[in-house]
């Protein structure tokens, strides 16, 4: 056996890997998964259906165009169907967006601490990330993220609502940082939790990038709509951006199970919504008992909570399992806990409690 191995970029050197949530164990004493902001409820009205049979036929490849579901989310959104790209996840077309705008010598700005994809798709594009501390009320930084924009600069990232604070940016903020970026840096709104905020000073992507040639505008549906294990995401961005994600797309990435389950769960909107609602209502119960344990809380608008833990992450994510309940240490920063169903809900806000009684 020869004693090389084959010569790898030097790029991939030092990359993080991403750390997914942590399942719950089988059988072992942690019951809840609040640990990958994921859908708790089971799939919409209609889902499992369009599934099982398009599940009839995946000895065929599927349908490489999104043809069905590009067509129901131009429909829906109000769009040109040119202007919608599909991928393997909104992380596949983030990727994607980098694949099509960054290499070598190049910069891509985003807010740190952000979502934790970031600075692992931008490393493998060969890019450097130029990372904006949150502010001290773990906001995005705008004016600071507006500042760090050089010549290199190719692609921005704004995480609105931010993974993992929930906190979110606004529209005036926004459309002032928006008008401060020159035309030719990307700007990808990232709203995998649209659908969660209630704040009506949010801005809904969509609007802004309607006439801003610049702004692509990220979705997914594993979150709100449930589908986080059949990786389906979309972009909503111009021509040429638009052109250049299909260009970069992995070939038939996003299989027709995944392609019918989300037409379906379009279609249930209503459902949805309702659902969405009744997290939205736990995260308000979640976050009032947190606050009257004593605990220091960002507003969210997505469907997770943050405490910044500083050194006692490791510790309270210990705590918390505990009691039956996996949530997400970043570690030596903070704890992301995802909104769930009551009982879960019931059971960490019991773990805070007892954690706060001890220090
Ligand atoms: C969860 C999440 C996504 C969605 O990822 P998928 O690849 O669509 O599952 C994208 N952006 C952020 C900020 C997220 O938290």
């Amino acid at each position: 056996m020869s004693e090389t191995s084959p010569k790898l970029r030097a790029e991939l050197a030092g990359i993080p890997t991403y750390k997914p949530g942590r399942p719950a164990a089988a059988g072992g004493p942690v019951a809840y998964k609040l640990s990958s902001n994921e859908n708790p409820y089971p799939p919409l009205p209609g889902v499992m259906e369009s599934v099982t049979a398009a599940a009839a036929s995946f000895n065929r490849y599927p349908d490489m165009a999104c043809a069905g579901l590009t067509a129901e989310l131009a429909d829906r959104f109000g769009v040109p169907a040119a202007h919608i790209a599909t991928g393997t996840g909104s992380v596949g077309v983030a990727q994607q967006l980098l694949q099509a705008t960054s290499g070598l010598g190049d910069e891509v700005v985003y807010a740190w601490r952000s979502f934790e994809a970031y600075p692992i798709i931008t490393q493998i594009s060969g890019a450097t990330s130029v990372q904006v501390p949150l502010t001290s009320g773990e906001v995005h930084d705008l004016d600071a993220m507006a500042d760090a924009i050089t010549d290199r600069t190719r692609l921005i990232f704004v995480c609105n609502p931010n993974n993992p604070t929930g906190t979110v940016v606004r529209r005036a903020e926004l459309e002032r940082f928006l008008d401060r970026v020159p035309g030719d840096v990307l700007v990808v709104l990232d709203e995998a939790y649209r659908e969660f905020i209630r704040d009506a000073e949010v801005p809904d992507g969509v609007e802004l990038y309607r006439d801003r040639p610049n702004v692509c505008v990220l979705r997914t549906f594993s979150k709100a709509y449930g589908l986080a294990g059949l990786r389906v995401g979309f972009a909503i961005a111009h021509e040429p951006v638009a052109a250049a994600l299909r260009k970069t797309a992995v070939p038939f990435g996003v299989s027709q199970i995944a392609q019918e389950a989300a037409i379906a769960s379009l279609r249930a909107e209503d459902a949805l919504l309702g659902r969405v609602g009744s997290l939205v209502g736990e995260r308000t119960r979640v976050v009032d008992a947190l606050r009257a344990q004593g605990w220091t809380v960002p507003e969210t608008q997505a469907n997770f909570v943050w405490l910044r833990l500083g050194e006692r992450t490791a510790a309270f994510a210990e705590a918390c399992e505990g009691h039956g309940v996996v949530v997400r240490p970043f570690a030596g920063e903070g704890v992301r806990i995802t909104v769930g169903e009551t009982e879960a809900n019931d059971i960490f806000l019991k773990a805070a409690e007892d954690f706060r009684k001890e220090i």
